[in-house]
């Protein structure tokens, strides 16, 4: 019987296979943000089309190259955020950033992040805890949280203009 850890692998193969929303947004209106991992030679390009009026993200696109971690967590994230309003978008990157910090803590083997569990109350992140059950070294983790530093970017910067 496949165990869990299989089931995670599946998940992440098939984002990483058939990413979502893979492709380009004309700019101006949409914004286009790019993130680098230098560790493990990652890329990611993200285009977001935020709407100022509702505070959603009315559509988004992603490109780029790099590991299998990476570019699944990119498209998870994608197929999670489109359609979400900002501050929903907002939430799930600590949520998620709080998951992989809980697992990096767990991985190196200090504290219990209880700290953390408070970002993750009421969230529901669905295949993105596939990365968590993936992800074996610490390094790694800068490949599934680079594609949400960037959304942040993108966001940050669409909040400053
Ligand atoms: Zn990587």
């Amino acid at each position: 019987m496949p165990g869990l850890e299989d089931l995670y692998r599946e998940i992440i193969l098939d984002h990483y296979r058939a990413p979502r929303n893979r492709g380009e947004l004309p700019v101006p209106p949409a914004r286009k943000v790019e993130g680098f991992n230098p560790l493990c030679g990652d890329e990611v390009v993200l285009y977001l089309d935020l709407d100022a009026a509702s505070g959603e993200v009315r559509d988004l696109r992603i490109g780029g190259q790099g590991c299998s971690i990476s570019q699944a967590s990119m498209s998870m994230m994608s197929a999670e955020v489109k359609g979400k309003s900002v501050d929903g978008a907002r939430r799930l990157i600590r949520a998620f950033k709080a998951l992989m910090s809980i697992h990096e803590s767990k991985l190196e083997g200090d504290g219990d992040g209880a700290d953390l569990a408070a970002e993750l109350k009421g969230v529901r992140l669905g295949d993105l805890e596939a990365l968590q059950g993936v992800v074996k070294f610490p390094v790694r983790i800068k490949c599934a949280t680079l594609a949400w530093n960037t959304l942040q970017q993108g966001l940050d910067e669409a909040a400053a203009d």
